[in-house]
């Protein structure tokens, strides 16, 4: 067996030992005869599976009491109508700030849902920076302000948390969520898909705070509904429950390994060795400002696009895979969550070395 250094944006690569005791236990988990993908969510064994789960989310994000941590379906595309729906019905208007492709797909689906204002975009730069805070125009009776933490596409995060008073602040953190320590007490609501820090895809995390459940427009299904998933512990309907099992093994692991203090020191680690390799580079670029560049996803270019076809296959050949940028930005894209080794890096910067001297 041999493993590649994979470099997708998601669904991404996974701790080695969590998909080793994965498979020890696919048949028998723990000595109750069965896959935990055989359990009733209602049974004894899989409602401790869950609640470990949660608990681990509290424990290393450090969740305050006065907010759910909810584990439900749909993925970040899903809560980019799940969120208004919920939220919205307070005032019937948002505020969303735009810093690319996610927060794009956000607004526009929002929109469906009640008065959506921009109130800041990093369009004019082509989404290359975090349009400064003094520059957002904020609607102090907005049911909330939505932002992407890390734009997985374009490859900026936020590296420091907006101050927008009391209205509620909502952030689809998919792409950086338990990569670094965040204070969640500033969130009025977070949510993330679970298949780029967290383990399998099909599993979405919300931590939402409890006063901004009870507002649900009408329409909203059931299942979609957090209050009514908060009332029944995320079981309204039948939760993924072997994404959940995975999402426990990956954060018991990542609390093993320092928790998130040693996840934000080891993102640090990882990105600066790249980012230091392209500001020095005279044939590969980084095109972020410096300032929001993100830990996460690293999209880069080569100064002649007609070999990035070569680059690739050449990256292949030394087992280094999901390289290719997304067809809106171009290039290549690292990205480098949590289960990503030092060494993965290493080995690209490497490669891209020898590359530019055979290129330059
Ligand atoms: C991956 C990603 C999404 C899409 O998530 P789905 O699981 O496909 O719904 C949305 N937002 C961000 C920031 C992402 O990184």
């Amino acid at each position: 067996m041999s493993r590649v250094f994979n470099f997708s944006p998601g669904p991404a690569t996974l701790p080695e030992a969590v998909l080793r005791q994965a498979a020890e236990e696919m048949l028998d988990w723990q000595g109750s005869g069965m896959s935990v993908m055989e359990m009733s969510h209602r049974g004894k064994e899989f409602m401790g599976i869950h609640a470990e789960a949660v608990a681990l989310v509290r424990e290393l994000m450090g969740v305050p009491d006065h907010y759910k941590v909810l584990f439900v379906q749909g993925g970040a595309i899903g809560e980019n109508a799940i969120v208004p729906m919920n939220l919205m019905g307070r005032s019937g208007r948002a505020d969303y700030v735009n810093t690319g492709e996610w927060s794009t797909r956000s607004i526009a689906e929002a929109a469906k849902y009640g008065r959506v204002q921009v109130a800041a975009s990093g369009e004019a730069s082509g989404f290359t920076a975090i349009p400064p805070r003094a520059s957002w125009q904020l609607d102090p009776g907005a049911a909330y302000v939505h932002i992407c933490s890390n734009e997985t596409i374009g490859g900026v995060q936020y590296h420091q948390l907006p101050d927008v008073g009391d209205v509620p602040l909502v952030a689809d953190m998919s792409s950086d969520i338990m990569s670094r320590p965040i204070d969640v007490s500033r969130y009025g609501l977070i949510y993330a898909g679970a298949q780029k820090n967290m383990g399998p895809s099909g599993v979405t995390v919300v931590i939402v705070r409890e006063d901004l459940l009870g507002h649900a427009l009408a329409i909203t299904p059931s299942a979609f509904n957090y209050q009514l998933q908060a009332e029944n512990d995320s079981m309204y309907n039948t939760p993924p429950t072997y994404a959940i099992y995975i999402l426990g093994l990956v954060l018991k692991h990542t609390r093993a390994h320092g928790g998130l203090a040693a996840m934000e020191a080891h993102n640090r680690a990882k990105a600066q060795l790249l980012y230091d390799f392209l500001d020095q580079s005279r044939y590969f670029s980084n095109r972020v400002a410096r300032e929001d560049r993100s830990l996460m996803n690293v999209p880069f270019h080569l100064k002649d696009a007609a070999l990035d076809a070569e680059f690739l296959k050449g990256a292949q050949a030394r087992g280094m895979v999901q390289l290719k940028g997304h067809r809106l930005v171009g290039g290549m894209r690292a990205s480098l969550y949590n289960a990503l080794p030092l060494e993965a890096v290493q080995a690209l910067v490497a490669y891209m070395q020898e590359f530019e001297a055979a290129h330059a």
